[in-house]
């Protein structure tokens, strides 16, 4: 259900979206090219800045509002990937930060000033095995010295900061593995070209996506957040913020896809009827509409737990694995309801299917989901 502030800002993230139609992002996904102009004006409409308090410069929502905006975003044929971790991540150095960074970091992260769209945790080697990363951040005097490689650090090629997690204490000097990590806040401006080399890869979608390569690259000291060695803490903490948030999109994908479905599919002639008026045309659209409703609520279970301040690490990853699979029914639907068009870019069902595609794998995939629920809702044993 949506409060008055949900549905006020729902109706202006809708207006400012009106300025970035369907032919905006078709030409970006062609060229793979960053979407500048739509990030700037969510940032200067201080929408990114919701999460962050007032006391810094932020809005001082709770994640309701944060929800809310990126589901219309979605639902109105946008894409909110292009700047969402600067909603999100920036909560590492809020919750763990010392108070010296959050008052040097949050206020221009904020306007915008700063843009920290940079999570580098996946390595191509490790994968959901996080514990087993293998990059290094060794300290010497005031200084840490980083080394090896990150995958899919997605934004890193439009971003001021990057969160780092990186090994401080190698796995066997550790009781346990998920010790002996911490976390960095990386200047980005001043890494690139003396030891941070960064790689765009292409992908299915249009995500500005890289690899990043850290040879002797050296941070200073301060540049850790929180404790050394308790880094992995820190990053799960804000798991639970980031699969609530990426299940908005979804929810906002699926109302994309099922309200184009319908319209074209009421306009769409053929044998001198409407396609809509067969039942084989309506029912799985109905179903994903149902689907994405059912979503809706574990995500509105989940956010309001969080911003109860309640734990919410079941309902965040089963909001996450509903919603990617409602959107990915309403993406087929749609597809299918648009028989050949639905391949023709001009329509945008093509795109949007690909795009939320990627959801049953990042930030976190269905199988790994399904294994945190037996583990810790049906007390199965752990399966990896
Ligand atoms: C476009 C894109 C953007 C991304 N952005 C970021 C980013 O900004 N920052 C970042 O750090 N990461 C990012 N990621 C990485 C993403 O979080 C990972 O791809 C995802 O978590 C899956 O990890 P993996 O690719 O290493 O797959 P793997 O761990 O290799 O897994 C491959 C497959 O095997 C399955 N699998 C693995 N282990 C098990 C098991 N024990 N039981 C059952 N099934 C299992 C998985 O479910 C998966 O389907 C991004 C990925 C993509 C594609």
């Amino acid at each position: 259900m949506d409060t008055e502030v949900t549905t006020q800002i729902k109706q202006s993230v809708a207006q400012l979206c009106g300025d970035f139609p369907g032919t905006y992002w078709q030409e970006k996904d062609r060229e793979r090219a960053y979407p500048t102009e739509f990030v700037n004006a969510l940032t200067e409409a201080g929408l990114l800045a919701s999460l962050i308090p007032e006391e810094y410069g932020g809005a001082g929502l709770p994640l309701s509002v944060a929800s809310a905006i990126l589901e219309e975003i979605h639902a109105n044929g946008c894409n909110g990937a292009a700047c969402h971790a600067q909603m999100y991540t920036m909560g590492t150095i809020l919750r763990h930060g010392s108070e010296a960074q959050r008052k040097e970091y949050l206020p221009k992260i904020a306007t915008g000033e700063l843009r920290l769209q940079a999570f580098a945790v996946t390595e191509p080697t490790a994968g959901t095995d996080t514990t087993s990363i293998s990059t290094t951040a060794v300290r010497e005097r005031d200084e840490y010295v980083i080394n090896g490689q990150k995958v899919w650090t997605s934004r890193a090629e439009h971003s001021d900061l990057m969160i780092l997690l990186a090994r401080t204490t190698s796995k066997d000097k550790v009781k346990k593995k998920s010790e002996g990590l911490s976390v960095f806040l990386v200047d980005m401006r001043k890494a690139v070209g003396n030891g941070m080399t960064i790689r765009p890869i292409r992908t299915m979608i249009n995500h500005a996506t890289t690899e990043v390569f850290f040879d002797n690259l050296r941070i200073p000291a301060d540049s850790l957040i929180g404790e050394e060695g308790k880094g992995f803490k820190y990053i799960l903490t804000g798991m639970n913020a980031e699969r609530i948030l990426i299940a908005s999109e979804c929810i906002g994908d699926a109302r994309w896809f099922v309200e184009t479905a319908c319209n074209y599919v009421r306009d769409r002639k053929v044998f001198g009827r409407p396609i809509g008026q067969n039942q084989g045309v309506q029912f799985p659209i109905a179903r994903s509409y149902a689907q994405a409703e059912a979503a809706k609520l574990m995500v509105e279970k989940a956010f309001n737990l969080y911003d109860a301040g309640e734990n919410c690490g079941a309902e965040a990853n089963m909001c996450k694995m509903l919603a990617s699979e409602a959107s990915w029914a309403a993406g087929e639907a749609c597809l299918q309801s648009h028989g050949g068009f639905g391949f023709a870019e001009e329509y945008d069902v093509e795109r949007k299917y690909r795009e939320t595609r990627l959801y049953q794998i990042a930030p976190i995939s269905t199988n790994l989901i399904l294994s945190y629920i037996a583990e810790h809702e049906l007390d199965l044993p752990r399966s990896y």
